[in-house]
Parts: C-alpha cells; sequence; structure tokens
C-alpha cells in the first residue's frame, strides 16, 4: 500500500531540488501518494501572515508527513516564520540532523564525522515570546519545560539505541543559567540512568561548540536546545561538506516533517544549478521513518554512488576529486542511473529500521508543594540613581512586603551597589515578606500573601512609579524556585 504524503516545493531552489528528488523517488519505486500544497512567498504575499493557507492545514494533518521544500520568510514584520509554526502546531519536538563526512569526495578536513545531531524543537527562545518593555530594554523569554525536556532526552537515547550509537552528549550553559538549562542538564542525567549500555557525557556549549569545530568525530549522537542546536548543527552541516548536502527530519507524535538543511538560496534560484542532495537526504530519512528502508538504502547508496563517480554540483566541485561539474536535473539523472548499484570506497548502507516505532513515555507530573514567597515588580525609571529608587521603594506604606533589593540587568545595584555598573531604565526590584529574617547570603523567606503582591503594585503606581510587569518568587518542596542576583 502506498503512503500518503505532503509536498510543497518552496521558494528559490526549492522547485529545482524537489523535481530532481521527486523525479529520483519516483525511478526507485518508493511506495508514496503525493499531494502537493503551496507555502512560502506567495502564500504570504496574499495575506497570509504565517505562510500557508488555511484549508492546506487538512491535507498536511491527514497525511502526517510532510516532505519540505525551505522557503523564503520575507522580511520585516508581521509574517511569522512558517518552519517555526509548523514545528510547533503540530508538536514536532526533536529535529534530527545526521551529519557524515564523505571524504574525500566531499572535502573536509574531518574524514571521520558521523554524528547526529538532536535538537529540541519546540522550546527555549524559539517560544518566541518576546516583548519591549521600556525605552532601553527587549527581553525574550525563555522557556524549558520539564515534559519538554523528558522528550527530547527519551528520544535521544532511544534513537542512540535504534541506530547502534554508543554516547550521547548532552549540551547546554547551567553554569550561567541554573534554572532553566539546569532543568536541561537535571533531566539529561535522571533519563540517561535507564540506558547503561550508552556512553553519557554533558559539555557546557561554548567548550562544547569548539570541540564540535576541532574535534568533531569525539562525537557520536548530540542532544541540545533549540538554539544552541540550531547553531551547531549548521556548524557541523559545514565542516563536513557543505550545507547543500545534509537533511534534516522533524519529528513529533504523530506527525514528521522532512527537509534539507539550508534555506531557499534565492543567490542562485533559477540557473539550475542548486545541489539536491539535502532535500534528497531528508527525503530518504522520510523512507526510513514510513518503514520503506529498504528504497532508502537503494537511493542512498546510488547518491553515495554518484559522488564517487565525480559528478558534482557547483557547490562541492574541486578539480581534484571532481569528474564533471553538473546541474540539478543532471545530478538527479547521474543517482537514477546508480540506482542498484552500490559506493565501492564509500560505506555501503543497509536498510535501517524505522526510527518512527520510538515511543515517549507519557509525562507524570510529580506533586510538589508551591509556595508564594515574594515578588520581583520590574519598573521603567529614569529620575536618578539606583539609591534614590531604593529609598523611594524603601519608603511606601506597605503592609506586608518589603524591599529586598534592586538589580538593573541582573546585577545587584541596591542596597551597595557600586558606581562603576552602568544603569537602564529597567529595574528588577525584589520585595519579600517583612517577616523574612536576612541570615548569610539568602533570606529566610516566609510566605507572603497574593495581596502582597497586588498591594505592592498598587502603592507603587499611586507613588507615581511606571510598573511593567511583575514575576512571582516561588519555592517548589522548600527549594527556591528563583535565581540570586549577580552580587547577591
Ligand atoms: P541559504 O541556506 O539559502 O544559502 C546559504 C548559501 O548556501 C548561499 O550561498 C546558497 O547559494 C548556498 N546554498 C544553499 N543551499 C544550496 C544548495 N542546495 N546547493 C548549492 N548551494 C546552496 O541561506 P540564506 O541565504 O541565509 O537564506 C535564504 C532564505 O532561505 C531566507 O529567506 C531564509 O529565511 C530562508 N531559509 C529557509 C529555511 C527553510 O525553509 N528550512 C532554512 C534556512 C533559511
Amino acid at each position: 500500500m502506498n503512503t500518503p504524503i505532503t509536498i510543497a516545493r518552496g521558494d528559490g531552489i526549492g522547485p529545482e531540488i524537489m523535481e530532481a528528488t521527486l523525479r529520483i523517488l519516483k525511478a526507485a519505486k518508493a511506495r508514496i501518494d503525493i499531494h502537493e500544497i503551496e507555502i512560502g512567498e506567495k502564500v504570504y504575499h496574499q495575506g497570509h501572515t504565517s505562510g500557508i493557507r488555511p484549508s492546506d492545514w487538512k491535507t498536511l494533518r491527514d497525511n502526517h508527513i510532510f516532505l519540505k521544500a525551505p522557503i523564503t520568510t520575507p522580511s520585516g514584520g508581521g509574517y511569522k516564520s512558517l518552519n517555526v509554526t509548523i514545528r510547533k502546531t503540530l508538536g514536532l519536538f526533536a529535529n534530527v540532523r545526521p551529519c557524515q563526512a564523505l571524504h574525500p569526495f566531499v572535502p573536509t578536513r574531518f574524514p571521520a564525522i558521523d554524528m547526529v545531531i538532536i535538537r529540541e524543537n519546540e522550546e527555549d527562545l524559539y517560544a518566541g515570546i518576546e516583548h519591549r518593555q521600556t525605552q532601553d530594554a527587549t527581553q525574550c523569554l525563555k522557556l524549558i519545560t520539564r515534559p519538554g525536556t523528558e522528550k527530547i532526552m527519551h528520544y535521544a537515547f532511544e534513537y542512540a539505541k535504534a541506530d547502534g550509537r554508543q554516547k550521547v552528549t548532552c549540551m547546554a550553559k547551567d553554569n550561567i543559567m541554573k534554572i532553566t538549562d539546569g532543568l536541561f542538564h537535571k533531566v539529561f542525567d535522571e533519563i540517561g540512568v535507564q540506558y547503561p549500555k550508552i556512553e553519557k557525557e554533558y559539555k557546557i556549549i561554548d567548550i562544547g561548540s569548539a570541540l564540535l569545530a576541532d574535534r568533531p568525530h569525539d562525537f557520536d549522537v548530540v542532544v541540545t536546545e533549540n538554539l544552541y542546536g540550531d547553531i551547531i548543527s549548521d556548524i557541523v552541516a559545514l565542516i563536513s561538506g557543505s550545507v547543500g548536502m545534509a537533511g534534516s527530519a522533524n519529528i513529533g507524535e504523530s506527525f514528521a516533517m522532512f527537509e534539507a538543511i539550508h534555506g531557499s538560496a534565492p543567490d542562485i534560484s533559477g540557473q539550475g544549478i542548486a545541489n539536491p542532495s539535502g532535500l534528497l537526504n531528508g527525503a530518504i530519512m522520510m523512507l526510513t521513518h514510513i518503514g520503506q528502508g529498504d528504497i532508502a538504502a537503494t537511493i542512498k547508496n546510488a547518491w553515495l554512488r554518484t559522488l564517487e563517480d565525480g559528478i558534482h554540483t557547483g557547490d562541492i566541485y574541486r578539480e581534484e576529486v571532481s569528474k564533471k561539474r553538473v546541474g540539478t536535473i543532471e545530478f538527479a539523472d547521474a543517482v537514477i542511473a546508480n540506482l542498484g548499484k552500490k559506493p565501492e570506497i564509500l560505506e555501503a548502507v543497509t536498510a535501517g529500521e524505522s526510527k518512527g516505532g520510538i515511543t515517549i513515555p507519557p509525562y507524570r507530573r510529580q506533586i510538589e508543594h508551591k509556595e508564594l514567597v515574594g515578588v520581583d515588580l520590574f519598573l521603567d525609571w529614569r529620575e536618578g540613581s539606583a539609591d534614590d529608587l531604593g529609598h523611594i521603594l524603601t519608603s511606601l506604606p506597605l503592609r506586608h512586603l518589603k524591599l529586598k533589593m534592586i538589580t538593573n540587568r541582573g546585577v545587584k545595584v541596591y542596597p551597595d551597589g557600586l558606581p562603576e555598573t552602568f544603569c537602564a531604565d529597567h529595574w528588577r526590584c525584589r520585595f519579600i515578606s517583612k517577616q523574612a529574617q536576612s541570615t548569610n547570603l539568602e533570606p529566610d523567606y516566609r510566605p507572603i500573601p497574593f495581596e502582597g503582591i497586588l498591594e505592592t503594585m498598587h502603592v507603587a503606581h499611586a507613588a507615581g512609579l511606571d510598573v511593567i510587569k511583575i514575576e512571582n518568587l516561588y519555592e517548589f518542596d522548600n527549594k527556591r524556585g528563583f535565581s540570586l542576583a549577580q552580587g547577591e
């Protein structure tokens, strides 16, 4: 039985590389029924701000599988990235990007690269919750959730197991973001325990990225957050050969989208010279996912053989190794002519198991006791120094709360700030229970009534202060659920 799939030809080089890819899929007798939708620039300009017509969501959702060519997101405000919308709306929580060197046919300084980057695809700064709060300050909310993190960690370990991989490396920045990235690291450790046969390591993302660029062959599976994953997967794709070569899978529990990692390359569009390999590799991952690993392997081996034969598109053409510079369709025809052949030097692939069978255990929320112990009141203020603001806030007539400290851009500036610290117009003022006693570093936080927060906002507003937002301070099972200020 054929599997119904949705395709979209996209923008720029999209239609050219999709045509080449479909030609190869057809020649390899992929058992698929194609349903085409239109997405991208034209649809954006017809007034659909997310780049897809509402009626096409039904086709997408009915088929569960989407092979998508790159699109151009028009610049300027008002347009939402279609990729981000599709990933989040359809719950595509894992972005899987295999990167493999094909040396010497595709030159790279790292002939032994063979890794898979698994990027969390729905959370982090890509939640897209941004605000301008004062004249000086903008903010972007970084959201890392336990269910989201558990899902990506289960997926990464299950993928490693199914793909016969030895090691999973987690990368984040929990030395700085102790709560958000700290949760990501903690859940990696917790779930990793369930996979005793897989080696586990954790690297802080900065040194981790440097090691990826210097010793990529030391890595096997890398699991990381959305933004870090976006950056490192392009770096690794580039150092393994060309951004035109790598495909990616966006996996959800009931839906999956496959694509090239590169964009619509408007600089070379319409010339028939784009490398279709990235989208073809996305299509190969798709075939494995839908249980057609045999056809996926046939196409992959033909593709490897074509590269070995020195039939190369311009982006990977090198006098020393290439025999013929070809355009997009000519390359596709060379792959078709090689269907049934295997590479002679590069390692041939065998039919892979579908990773579509990876099941993620349902999320079980642990019950924790949550206690309200204070509030951070954010103010837009430019009338004076930190000490001036401190004096105003300590003299507010409050029944429940008292000022503990003020920070500016995260650094404590009151009490006992330093004159060297630069202050913008965005102030975070921490109020805690009047009954809290300060011990050495941390006060002994006491529960506060919610009315204490309303009273503080009301009184501050009545005193002429511009309250721009609040953030409640909670303890969970008596553990602090908020960060200390730098210098606190
Ligand atoms: P790009 O990936 O389109 O191009 C970067 C460079 O790589 C260009 O020089 C291009 O010619 C080259 N290149 C890319 N793919 C190639 C291929 N298959 N064969 C040969 N050369 C190739 O990145 P960009 O220029 O930053 O972005 C162009 C547009 O693509 C933007 O509108 C961006 O928003 C969009 N984009 C879309 C996606 C997607 O739909 N998944 C991803 C990234 C960027």
